[in-house]
């Protein structure tokens, strides 16, 4: 892993927003590779897809992506509504602003609202400011759609933090899939078809939807 290239995504929109009050939330890999790495950097101001490559003596910032959640719309659904006023699901200011926009589809709130019958979640990414094709590749995906959601922080504790029970992680995202999601990322490989590990699934859960 490379601790420093979430550093150096970090410090990158400290100093372009240049804010006093700004407030980071999270920094999560949006993709990792070996030379190229997406880093979503969460605020309160907006989400940064920020990409940089390898570079000595450290990651160059190429490319920041800031989220563009759309316009509220004027009937959000029952869960939508519901998910915006929970206090067991942190949402920051881009996935806020994504659940209002309409543009999130129910089963992604739905079962949001399910998991915080057992558990406070940190939501990191929902639809804007996430990269839209699978970093490293041409597949979409579920993100921009909004199809797919993303946890960092599950009753306090950061999936990656190395002192996280592992049953904590783990049991949300077998909770997740027997809710209904077809797509399940996280640290480690659970068994079962839904379920899926990478580089880049070390610092979060994603669950995704097919509709
Ligand atoms: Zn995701």
């Amino acid at each position: 892993m490379e601790p420093d290239v979430k550093a150096v995504a970090v410090e990158h929109i400290i100093a372009q927003l240049n804010r006093p009050d700004l407030q980071i939330y999270d920094a999560q890999y949006g993709g990792l590779l070996d030379t190229s790495a997406s880093v979503l950097v969460v605020t309160s101001v907006a989400t940064y897809d920020v990409r940089l490559v390898q570079a000595s003596p450290r990651w160059r910032v190429t490319q920041v992506n800031p989220s563009q959640p759309g316009a509220p719309t004027s009937a959000p659904s029952s869960a939508a509504t519901a998910l915006l006023a929970s206090s067991r699901v942190s949402l920051p200011a881009a996935a806020a602003a994504d659940v209002r926009s309409g543009q999130v589809h129910d089963s992604v709130l739905n079962v949001l609202l399910e998991l915080a019958k057992e558990h406070e979640l940190a939501v990191s990414v929902v639809r804007s400011g996430h990269p839209i094709d699978v970093f490293g590749t041409t597949r979409p995906s579920d993100h921009p759609r909004g199809r797919a959601v993303d946890v960092w922080r599950i009753d306090g504790n950061a999936v990656v933090n190395p002192a996280t029970p592992t049953a904590l992680v783990d049991n949300l995202m077998r909770r997740a899939a027997a809710l209904g999601s077809y797509n399940v990322g996280g640290p480690r490989q659970l068994s079962g078809p839904q379920f899926f590990s990478d580089r880049t699934h070390h610092d979060h859960v994603h669950m995704g939807f097919t509709t």
